[in-house]
């Protein structure tokens, strides 16, 4: 080691520019497949929706929030994952390179890792990649307001989707279906929904509908066995995920910790 500092090479370290996170604010990291449009149609994902696909997005989220604390939240749908870091994290310095790359290669590498286990028929033909950003939220109000604008995508995403899909199904062109959503309203599409496919969109999961959110809760977890094999139960905190309404109040008041 000693030798090569100070050597006559040094100086280009000083090329390596700051890139240090805004202090005092939420970070925000999302992540997002790269050309999953053409990965979800090469792997046969089921339109509009994958559930196998979906819950193994899931999985990696929650391996993030497992080797990263400082990660408190998570929301997740389609091909991308938003991961909050607290205001106050000093995680590798708050350094945006460092912190991005991180999450991103921990998410890609378990979605390489458990691919079989969600999609025991279908062979990985392709390399997975994600890309990610971070973005930095002074207000507790911008997070809420970020959070709520990935989860009012979700919901008018999968409602134009699985119009689409259905009128797709149903024999028309993607052409022809996208003439019949254009410039319509959700009242129109959940009536096309109901009345051309015995469709209530009220009744799809929330999965597909909300996305989502993973925070840890406590949970009993077999910690080892005793000698007799019975398990020794611990409660430790676990990244759980849920599919809930992250707009409203009433998430942000059942879980006071998120923003505190
Ligand atoms: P980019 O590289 O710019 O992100 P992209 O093709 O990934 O391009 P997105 O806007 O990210 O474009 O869209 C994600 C695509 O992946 C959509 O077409 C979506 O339908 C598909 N997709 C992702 N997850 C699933 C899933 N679980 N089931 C079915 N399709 C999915
Ligand atoms: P950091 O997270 O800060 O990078 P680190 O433990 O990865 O911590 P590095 O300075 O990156 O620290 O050092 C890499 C370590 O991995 C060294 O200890 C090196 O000996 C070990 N290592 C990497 N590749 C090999 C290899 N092919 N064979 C044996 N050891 C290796
Ligand atoms: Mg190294
Ligand atoms: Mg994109
Ligand atoms: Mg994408
Ligand atoms: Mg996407
Ligand atoms: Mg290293």
């Amino acid at each position: 080691r000693g030798r090569m500092a100070n050597s006559k090479y040094e100086y280009v370290k000083q090329y390596e520019l700051d890139d240090t996170l805004l202090p005092g604010c939420w970070i925000v990291v999302r992540i997002d497949g790269k050309g999953f449009t053409k990965f979800s149609d090469l792997h046969g994902f089921e339109k509009p929706n994958d559930k196998r696909a979906l819950d193994l997005m899931d999985e990696c989220a929650k391996e993030v929030m497992n080797e990263f604390p400082d990660v408190r939240l998570a929301y997740g749908e389609s091909d991308e994952y938003s991961f909050v870091l607290g205001r106050d994290t000093n995680m590798y310095g708050r350094r945006a390179s460092k912190i991005v790359s991180l999450l991103v290669s921990c998410f890609t590498a378990t979605y390489v890792a458990r691919w079989s286990a969600h999609l025991p028929d279908t062979p990985l033909r392709a390399t997975p990649m994600f890309d990610g950003r971070a973005v930095c939220y002074p207000l507790d109000r911008h997070l809420r307001d970020y959070l709520a604008w990935r989860q009012a995508d979700t919901h008018i995403n999968n409602q134009y989707n699985t119009c689409f899909w259905a009128l797709v199904k149903g024999g028309k062109s993607p052409a022809e279906a996208q003439a019949v959503l254009r410039g319509t309203q959700a009242a129109f599409k959940n009536e096309l929904l109901f009345r051309d496919f015995g469709i209530n969109y009220a009744h799809l999961p929330d999965q597909f509908k909300k996305g989502s959110v993973v925070i840890r809760q406590k949970a009993l977890l077999e910690v080892k066995r005793r000698e007799d094999g019975s398990p020794v139960l611990r409660e430790r905190s676990v990244p759980t995920v849920m599919h809930a309404d992250i707009i409203r109040d009433d998430f942000w008041e059942a879980h006071p910790q998120l923003l505190g």
